[in-house]
């Protein structure tokens, strides 16, 4: 099994290591057909790319695709959930650059509004330690996942449930109805094997991507793909992959 289109994975316009050009040429190397460039969406005070730097970002990729015949180029962003009410971080300004976009949960991001930062952000960290809100926190996650996938075009949810907890089951329902393809993704433990037998579900499809923030991580699937095995994932609902 391998990658044929890596759709995540950093450069140094967030916190990769590695530039576009050397994201790219590694790329091309390994032999990925595809490669999309997502960095973090702003509202990571350190690392989120810069409103500025999408211009710069999409002026790089297209001449690199002018460049190249034999690999195609992507500009997306790993935007996050940032609300209860499904808001994410990134607006017209940005998207007119992007190709498509996938949306995650993080750590450390700038809430959507103060409400937001009480309401969403603070039971989240609170649930990791109070498991008796853990619940209610769940409930809200779900309905925030669900809402954004109304409210906004996005192609990919990254390592869903990874650092928030959610219903697998209805997120992947509304994934399946929106078009939305659920990542597998082996630095972080979401998807897990009984995630994925729960989404299987659903007639939704699944991507694994490498999330790499440097060269030598590119197109790598790690426990991936020994996790979709076990689920027993058809190969055909992982759409970035060949044997
Ligand atoms: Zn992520
Ligand atoms: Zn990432």
């Amino acid at each position: 099994m391998k990658i044929t289109h890596d759709m995540h994975t950093h450069s140094t316009y967030s916190h990769g290591r590695h530039t576009i050009k050397e994201m790219v040429d590694q790329s091309r190397k390994i032999g990925l057909k595809a490669i999309t460039i997502s960095d973090h969406g702003r509202s990571h005070p350190l690392f989120g790319v810069r409103k500025r730097n999408f211009v710069k970002m999409r002026r790089e990729i297209d001449a690199l695709n002018a460049k190249y015949d034999d690999i195609d180029i992507y500009l997306s962003v790993e935007s996050n959930l940032i609300g209860a009410n499904g808001d994410i971080d990134i607006g017209d300004e940005e998207l007119k650059y992007c190709d498509w976009i996938s949306v995650g949960y993080h750590y450390g991001y700038v809430a959507a509004s103060f409400s937001d930062f009480f309401r969403f952000a603070i039971p989240n960290y609170s649930a990791k330690i109070l498991p008796f809100i853990r619940q209610r926190v769940m409930a809200m996650n779900t309905r925030a996942y669900i809402k954004m996938m109304d409210r906004y075009d996005i192609k990919l949810i990254t390592h869903p449930g990874d650092k928030l907890p959610i219903d697998i089951d209805a997120v992947a329902k509304a994934a399946a109805e929106h078009g939305v393809l659920l990542e597998i993704n082996p630095r972080h433990d979401h998807l897990n094997v009984e995630e994925i037998k729960i989404a299987m579900k659903y007639n939704g499809n699944f991507a694994i991507n490498s999330d790499a923030h440097c060269i030598e991580a590119l197109g790598a699937m790690g426990k991936a793909q020994e996790i979709a095995t076990t689920a027993g994932l058809p190969l055909e609902r992982i759409v970035n992959i060949s044997d």
